[in-house]
């Protein structure tokens, strides 16, 4: 841009823009005659001298130009006076349209309210939403994909609240008078004139297709050899083909290949080279040559420089014009009349010419003309209906175009069907005038070529190329849907022709469906290749809801219903006509009936899933039935050409073949058959499939005699012979000793019952039973909850969705369950009502075996917990309707009866396996189906019920087998020992058989046959007894063996898992000791003391503790070896007070004193599993050797970086990166020469300067340090040895050890490469001592926690092993060095003339300074050999610092109002007193600098509050380096911690006696750290000033609603290329900034490292030292990102109102803020834990590793 700027117009042009004058131009072109030729010359002119002169396109100077030169002068002709005022005019008489037409930018809220809008379409913009009636109703959250645009005002998309408030119409306004009224007759005439000339020129010069003419009129005055180098947007080549290949071709840098990229695909093209023919020409053929190879090249076209000016203003004049038209609706009418309007010979209107070229334009000037369709056509109510109408006229040839274009929908011209066709007048309107429907069915049947023999749809072998059409072709079904989605109220004849037009043409369709994709069972060899499958599957799904529609269509007139279903019975008629030829007719008899069928094996011959004709038939008989036309007009329905047998057939063969697949008979058939079966029944087609094939068995079985109807059915499931002998059973096992096939047949035998009881029992469709709609889904509902409790989106999920994405759940849940709100986790549940259990139905339709099973376990323990039998009888069902009455009948027909008897037979005598307890089951839930009809019949009618079931199941059969009745079977098999499961339920069958026959007796008293004698009941009886007895000794058999085995399995689980159950009784261990340390003080009495000479002495206890690697025991000893915690160590942020902070240089930086913004830190943390450090390594070295033959094999990443040093905790799987060495408590001794602080600080100072002394001789003399030499010797104080070289009291193994960690905290803290050997090293250790402590006494603090006894083992474990190795690891370095330290450290506090450049005190942060100070300490005191103890050095630092913070803390207060004073206690008073003589004197040494506080209160409190987090820390810190146990105090929460605290660390509770009671030493310090100049300049305020106490961090706030979220995101723009919308904008939970993630446009190269990153790990290394937390906008997801490699996903704290989260917001639900969630996340971040969340989520999820996370 900067380069196009700086370009200097040519100084002949300069002038002669400055003279040019829009008003003449635009006066001398109101006197032509030929305007049009006038208004060309002068654009012909004009256009090239303004766009295009360089390499760049668009730059700012040509907008200004344009606007003067060309615009300008078209407004003043328009206006015909200054267009400021004639514009301001035409706005006066301006009527807004009453649509909003809001156009929705990609990633826009759009809300659509689920009760009222028209369909899922009608949506509104965020503010119409919120100014509407529907916020209150249940409305519906999506994001826009772009395009399309606000309904709100249009009265047909809305029930009701067609209007938000501000676009409520004003009633007095007419909104017919016509818009031009206003206009003078000149005005017209010149906007026409205007409009005319500049859309012919738009239409003229964006579908010009040569690259190096114009048009007639435009040819340019002069011509110069400048051409662009074009290139155009296809979606075959990837970015980073595109980006490799200009590189090459234009030897660009990888940034501009990555920004043209950007341009090409969101514009459609850009210029890659400017020049003259030959230079362009070049980099063509290079970018054609480099992208051919695979593909079509990519487009790339030389233009003119002249053409490409000419596009470009005719872009500008589109928009123009869109601009001009929104001040008044009367110049949109114009617009609209003029793009509409036919050419004088009849030549297409412009806007057909536009739209006929649509495909061939280029994707920034289809956007553009669109745009500018949207906000005329579509915003003018009549020429909206004119447009539509040219645009179905041109409807096929734009398919036909889109169908060859490469481009997505969203940019194509046929993308606007959604705005046309579901305005239900528009839509009713384009079928009657049009024939839509018609043109719709026929262009996509023309587009769908490929077909069979018999004129099928076949998709196997499909191309690429194919695949790619079917894709686009099934739009042309989303249009249709549009059409048919508001059904009309009111039939036309007109309307009724077209649509049965229409239906014709669907019919066809379906017709080349019908029986596509035939199967032949496969026997012998498995099948070679999978058939294709899906295509026909993918097109029965989308047609789905046009079947449902076009039958409810139907429905609402009855001609039309009866016109269709003679129709579709012809084409049926006609389908089967050439489809069950050739088979043999045969005769079948049973039972004393019989019946002429035909021979046909399922398992031999071709049968096919698809057959939409018949089910078609068959949603159409139920509507008959249902709208009662049947019983009306039964003269009008073709009933006498229904061959029932005929309309049975074919969904019968489907349904045995679903069977076969289920009895393993398929096998060999491959998983396409499988998975068609699965679809079949699945939620998405069964409606559609499964659902109406049982629907079209029910209408045939009703049209039929019963017993034919079975022995049809025996047949086609194979089993007839089974059945129909006399002696069925007997035969049956002698002829199939092959257990295989009787295993099969079982199944079918189970099967084909389970469709009996369908075929009878299915009666919730209303037509076919006397139901309302809305008890279908209640009994949907029910029969989910019956298997188990299930959250909102699991029930939509097993609910079929209507055309407008509705299940119709929300009317009727609430009567069948209530709900159950979540927790912290999980998601809200609906229970079943207790009520309903009694609606249960164990052979539920959409029951799956599985679901079956579950329910069925589900519905006996709910039994069995109301200590009811756990029988599970039919439920009551409700009455057929009229037409399919008869169905009752196959209940009690003979051939059922046959059926039944025979299966109860088989189990009386269970023999050979021959049959199974699904059977028995089955029949039982027939017979009480059958007894629960005859009950039903004899309590509703007045007259003798017809229904006899009980008299005929008392009947024992005929001769010659004379076999005994079923109800005597089913008594023998009440006490069969075998069968104990089944007994409840033969009980109740029983039991109703006995009420109906006192209920027939009541009647008339029909005579039953006798059954059983006394005699035979008793031997039954004995013989059951004997056979329990048996039974029971088996059992017990049984179980001994299965215990025996379960032992042995145990005893194996044990050995196999050895370290588990070592390590729960290691943790109890644990927690047994750390107890019993905690609370056994030596003495009672004392008060306990962690600090000084008074510390409290704890007895040596022996530590021992066991290695989960090897199980051995080992006592922690410092000559012993090494026992190591694994730990994890991570750079921090999480308390920062200063985010702005960069990030310190690793090589140069000084660690040594920490900012109190504590910006950045290292904390270490640990699972608390200890292993030997021997047997650490081995198993490190055994990760590493595995990992690197992983990486050979394949390349796949680990949830863990073992190159890194990181590994997984071998016992609980945390995520580790290095170990800590466990170290023993040092021994003290204490000693009876206790120094005070005078002349302690005398004896540190001459350590100190002896130990520089000692230093500098050491050190190799350097120019700087010459007169060292002349310097007096110090003084050596008594017992200080320089020459004493302590010896390490450790192990081999524990020094090893000592330095991996120290190494690996210095690597990951400051992030650099390990070296043992830097002086930084134990610093470092310090620091991440302290940082950790800190951190742990904050979370304490916010989860309001006692500071002790509430920390989880493992933490208390590793803080004491890291505060241990905090104290030792000087002896690892080099003691110089450490030396060093500790005297640069005690320089901040006691002024060292020797050390240059300490820190000012509010530099440092006080708790850091003290752990060092004490820790660095050792490598002193152990020259020190006079005797005097450590814990004296530790209480004087401790009070030195304490002070030194208290004086921060003065010096940072915040001064407030002081209106109120404070009443203060008694005992206060006497710290107030003394913080305000401390402060004054503070005033003395800093005057203005520090403000003046009069209230001591104040100060007291700002001193007690601010300092209560470092003493907090100081003890937690002193307690585990001393190893004091802890006062009870603090282990409760309440009043006291402060007196408690402050004795536990041996200070008076008036803190500041420390500083009065050695006024005369402190005083001087003071005096000095005030003097320290960076002092007053931080009060004046430059940099943030730190005061205290710091407050928690917190996640940002969120708003409650999370579309605010969204409209927030949406907003927001790329902020690298300024104006893109960010396709995936995420949002920082730490700082709040809103990334542009996932995106090309916002990667970046972090520090030093070539890979690029995306924005959001960019970000994480900028504000959470490489630890992040986001939340992904429009998918509603939190992520969780770690370093380069590591991340995962996190349910975002947003929840809907069935306490359900919607992650990538595919439900639209509104969304809340869930406060407790949040709060979880929040707490997972301040404890450090997110990368171990990362590392388990990734070990749970692999496919979580192959995630590119530093993309995102
Ligand atoms: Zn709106
Ligand atoms: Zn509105
Ligand atoms: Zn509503
Ligand atoms: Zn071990
Ligand atoms: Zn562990
Ligand atoms: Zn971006
Ligand atoms: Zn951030």
């Amino acid at each position: 841009m900067a380069a196009a700027a700086d370009r200097e117009v040519p100084s002949a042009l300069c002038s002669e823009f400055l003279n040019f004058s829009a008003k003449d131009t635009a006066a001398k072109w109101l006197q032509v005659s030929d305007l049009p030729r006038e208004v060309y010359q002068h654009l012909a002119r004009y256009v090239p001298q303004i766009y295009c002169q360089g390499p760049n396109l668009n730059p700012q100077s040509e907008e200004l130009l344009a606007q003067l030169l060309l615009q300008s002068p078209l407004e003043w002709y328009l206006c015909g006076e200054d267009p400021s005022t004639g514009l301001a005019k035409l706005e006066q008489n301006n009527q807004p349209s009453q649509l909003c037409g809001h156009v929705f930018k990609v990633g826009e809220p759009t809300y659509s309210c689920r009760e009222c809008a028209a369909d899922p379409t009608c949506v509104l913009c965020m503010q119409c939403f919120l100014g509407s009636v529907h916020k209150e109703h249940r409305y519906r959250m999506t994001t826009s994909g772009g395009g399309g645009f606000c309904d709100c005002g249009d009265t047909e998309a809305w029930k009701e609240g067609s209007y938000c408030q501000k676009h409520e119409p004003n009633i007095s306004d007419s909104s017919q008078e016509d818009p031009l009224a206003h206009l003078s007759a000149d005005m017209i005439a010149r906007t026409y004139n205007v409009f005319s000339i500049v859309l012919k020129y738009a239409v003229d010069m964006l579908t010009w297709e040569k690259e190096d003419e114009l048009p007639q009129g435009l040819e340019p005055p002069e011509r110069a050899d400048t051409f662009y180098c074009m290139l155009f947007n296809d979606e075959v080549h990837t970015y980073e083909q595109v980006i490799y290949t200009l590189q090459k071709a234009v030897s660009c840098t990888q940034k501009e290949a990555v920004s043209f990229a950007t341009t090409v695909d969101r514009d459609g093209r850009k210029s890659v080279r400017y020049g003259d023919f030959q230079f362009c020409e070049q980099a063509k053929s290079i970018i054609v040559r480099n992208t051919s190879r695979q593909s079509k090249p990519l487009r790339v076209q030389v233009m003119h420089s002249s053409v490409v000016a000419h596009q470009c203003f005719a872009l500008k004049a589109l928009n123009w014009m869109g601009h001009i038209i929104r001040h008044s609706d009367a110049l949109r009418r114009i617009l609209c009349q003029v793009g509409l309007q036919k050419g004088p010979e009849g030549e297409d209107s412009m806007v057909d010419t536009f739209m006929l070229c649509d495909s061939k334009m280029w994707k920034g000037a289809r956007n553009v003309y669109h745009q500018l369709l949207m906000s005329s056509l579509l915003m003018d109510l009549k020429y909206k209906k004119l447009f539509a109408i040219q645009f179905a006229k041109n409807y096929r040839h734009l398919q036909t175009d889109f169908m060859e274009d490469d481009h997505e929908r969203l940019v194509s011209i046929t993308s606007l069907s959604v705005q046309l066709f579901t305005v239900p007048t528009m839509a009713r309107m384009l079928i009657t005038e049009e024939n839509l429907m018609t043109t719709i069915i026929r262009t996509f049947v023309d587009h769908l070529r490929h077909r069979d023999l018999q004129g099928r749809f076949q998709f196997e072998r499909y191309t690429a190329q194919q695949a790619f059409k079917f894709r686009r072709v099934q739009s042309l079904i989303g249009d249709l849907k549009y059409v048919l989605i508001s059904r009309p109220t009111e039939w036309s004849d007109k309307l009724r022709e077209k649509f049965l037009e229409g239906l014709d043409a669907f019919l066809e369709l379906l017709k080349c469906m019908q029986g596509m994709d035939p199967v032949v069972r496969q026997v012998g060899q498995h099948i070679e290749m999978e058939p294709e499958w899906e295509a026909a599957f993918t097109l029965q799904m989308k047609l789905t809801h046009i079947i449902s529609m076009i039958q409810e269509w139907c429905a609402s007139d009855e001609p039309v219903l009866i016109e269709a279903y003679r129709k579709c019975l012809s084409i049926l008629t006609h389908c089967h006509s050439g489809f069950t030829d050739g088979e043999q007719p045969i005769t079948l008899s049973m039972c004393g009936h019989s019946v002429d069928t035909i021979r046909y094996c399922v398992s031999q011959e071709k049968v096919s899933i698809h057959l939409p004709v018949s089910r078609l038939l068959a949603g159409l008989h139920v509507l008959l039935s249902k709208t009662e036309v049947a019983y009306r007009f039964p003269e009008q329905l073709p009933l006498s050409e229904l061959s029932p047998p005929m309309l049975i057939e074919h969904p019968l063969r489907c349904l045995v073949l679903c069977a076969q697949v289920h009895a393993g008979m398929w096998r060999r058939n491959g998983f396409s058959l499988v998975n068609q079966i699965y679809y079949y029944h699945n939620v998405k087609c069964r409606v559609e499939m499964f659902d109406k094939d049982l629907i079209m068995l029910q209408a045939g079985a009703s049209m039929m005699d019963p017993n034919h109807f079975l022995m049809i059915m025996l047949s086609r499931f194979e089993l007839f012979h089974i059945f129909s002998s006399l002696d069925g059973r007997k035969r049956y096992s002698r002829e199939n000793a092959n257990k295989d096939v009787v295993q099969q047949n079982n199944t079918l035998i189970e099967e084909m019952l389970h469709l009996i009881i369908m075929v009878v029992g299915e009666r919730f469709v209303a037509g076919i039973g006397q139901v309302h709609p809305c008890d279908e889904i209640k009994r949907e509902v029910i029969h989910q909850l019956c298997i188990r409790p299930m959250a909102h989106s699991e029930l939509v999920k097993a609910l079929p969705e209507n055309e407008n994405k509705e299940t119709g759940m929300e009317s009727v849940i609430d009567s069948v369950a209530s709900f159950k709100k979540p927790g912290v986790t999980g998601r809200g549940l609906y229970e079943l009502r207790p009520v309903c259990a009694k609606q249960f139905n164990l052979y539920f339709h959409h029951y799956s075996r599985a679901d079956q099973s579950k329910a069925e376990e589900a519905q006996r323990k709910l039994k069995r917990q109301h200590g009811e039998d756990t029988a599970l009888p039919p439920p009551v069902l409700p009455q057929y309707c009229p037409l399919f009455a008869s169905l009752v009948n196959l209940l009690q027909c003979d051939v059922l009866l046959s059926i039944l008897g025979t299966v109860l037979q088989w189990a009386v005598e269970p023999s050979g396996g021959h049959w199974s307890e699904s059977m028995l089951q089955r029949v039982l839930h027939l017979t009480g189906m059958a007894l629960l009809e005859e009950h039903q019949q004899l309590e509703n009618s007045e007259e003798e019920a017809t229904f006899n079931f009980t008299l005929k199941i008392s009947r024992p059969g005929e001769a010659p087998s004379n076999s005994a009745s079923i109800l005597a079977l089913l008594e023998t098999l009440q006490n069969a020992p075998h069968l104990e499961v089944h007994k409840d339920t033969i009980r109740w069958i029983l039991k109703t058989v006995a009420s109906i026959k006192t209920m027939r007796e009541r009647t008339v008293t029909t005579p039953v046959a006798d059954h059983g004698g006394q005699s035979q009941e008793e031997t039954v009886r004995d013989k059951d007894k004997a056979e329990r007895k048996r039974k029971a000794e088996m059992a017990r058999l049984r179980r001994e063996k299965i215990m025996a085995q379960m032992s042995e399995m145990q005893r194996h689980f044990i050995n196999e898992n050895k370290e588990l159950f070592q390590q729960t009784s290691l943790d109890e261990l644990e927690a047994s000791t750390s107890t019993s340390a905690e609370h056994s003080p030596t003495s009672a009495d004392a008060a306990l003391v962690c600090v000084g000479p008074r510390r409290t002495r704890v007895c040596e206890r022996k530590q021992v503790v066991t290695c989960i690697l090897c199980q051995e025991e080992q006592e922690i000893r410092p000559d012993g070896r090494a026992m190591v915690l694994a730990a994890f160590v991570q750079r921090s942020t999480v308390m920062s007070k200063n985010r702005h902070r960069p990030p310190p240089d690793p090589e140069k930086y000084d660690p040594l004193y920490m900012h109190p913004d504590l910006s950045i830190g290292t904390h270490t943390g640990s699972c608390g599993h200890i292993m030997h450090s021997h047997c650490w390594q081995r198993y490190f070295e055994a990760v590493q050797a595995k990992e690197q033959r992983r990486q050979q094999r394949l390349r796949v990443h680990t949830s863990y970086d073992v190159e890194n040093g990181e590994f997984l905790c071998p016992l609980c799987e945390c995520l580790s990166n290095t170990v800590i060495p466990l170290l023993p408590l040092k021994k003290t001794s204490s000693s009876c020469e206790q120094p005070t602080l005078a002349p302690w600080l005398k004896t540190i100072g001459q350590q100190v300067r002896a130990l520089q002394a000692a230093h500098r001789k050491a050190k190799p003399i350097s120019a700087e340090c010459v007169d060292t030499e002349s310097e007096p010797d110090c003084p050596v104080p008594e017992g200080f040895r320089l020459d004493h070289t302590p010896m390490s009291p450790y192990s081999d193994t524990i020094k090893e050890m000592l330095t991996t960690f120290g190494t690996a905290t210095y690597k990951v803290g400051l992030k650099v490469h390990p070296n043992e050997q830097d002086p930084r090293v134990p610093i470092l250790c310090w620091g991440s001592c302290a940082y950790t402590i800190q951190s742990i006494e904050r979370l304490l603090l916010d989860e309001e926690k006692p500071l002790f006894g509430s920390l989880p083992c493992r933490q208390d474990d590793c803080l004491s092993s890291l505060v241990r190795f905090g104290s030792a690891c000087w002896t690892a370095g080099c003691l110089s060095t450490v030396q060093t330290h500790f005297i640069r450290l005690l320089a901040a506090l006691v002024p060292d003339p020797e050390v240059k450049s300490s820190p000012c005190i509010l530099d440092v942060d006080m708790f850091h300074l003290l752990v060092s100070l004490v820790l660095s300490y050792s490598s002193v005191h152990c020259l020190d050999g006079s005797g005097v103890s450590v814990d004296v050095t530790q209480l004087h630092f401790l009070h030195l610092v304490t002070v030194a913070h208290m004086v921060q803390i003065l010096l940072t207060s915040v001064p407030v109002e002081t209106t109120m004073e404070q009443e203060s206690d008694e005992a206060d008073k006497e710290e107030e007193e003394a913080v305000c003589r401390l402060y004054n004197t503070l005033r003395t040494h800093l005057g203005s600098a520090l403000c003046d506080v009069s209230s001591g209160w104040h100060l007291w409190h700002c001193v007690k509050a601010g300092i209560l987090p470092y003493l907090r820390a100081t003890a937690l810190f002193f307690h585990h380096l001393n190893g004091v146990p802890t006062p009870p105090e603090l282990h409760v929460l309440g009043p006291g911690q402060w007196e408690a605290l402050c004795g536990y660390l041996h200070l008076p509770c008036n803190l500041l006696q420390l500083f009065y009671i050695h006024q005369d030493l402190l005083e001087p310090l003071l005096q000095g750290w005030c003097s320290h100049p960076d002092v007053k300049q931080c009060l004046q305020g430059s940099g943030t000033l730190i005061s205290f106490p710091r407050e928690s961090n917190q996640l940002i706030e969120l708003p409650d609603d999370y579309s605010a979220l969204i409209n927030q995101a949406s907003s927001f723009t790329c902020p690298k290329s300024g104006v893109d919308k960010s396709r995936a904008p995420t949002l920082c939970l730490v700082c709040g900034a809103m990334l542009c993630s996932q995106s090309y446009c916002c990667q970046t190269e972090l520090d030093g490292e070539k890979e690029e990153v995306g924005a959001c790990t960019a970000h994480t290394f900028a504000c959470g030292a490489g630890v992040g937390i986001f939340l992904r906008v429009r998918e509603s997801q939190v992520l969780f990102l770690a370093g380069k490699t590591k991340g995962c996903f996190y349910a975002p704290p947003y929840l809907d109102d069935y306490g359900e989260t919607d992650q990538g917001l595919r439900r639209g639900n509104p969304l809340h803020l869930c406060r407790e969630r949040y709060r979880k996340i929040q707490k997972l971040w301040r404890q450090h834990s997110i990368t171990e969340e990362i590392g388990h989520a990734q070990e749970a999820n692999q496919t979580l590793v192959g995630i590119d996370w530093q993309h995102l």
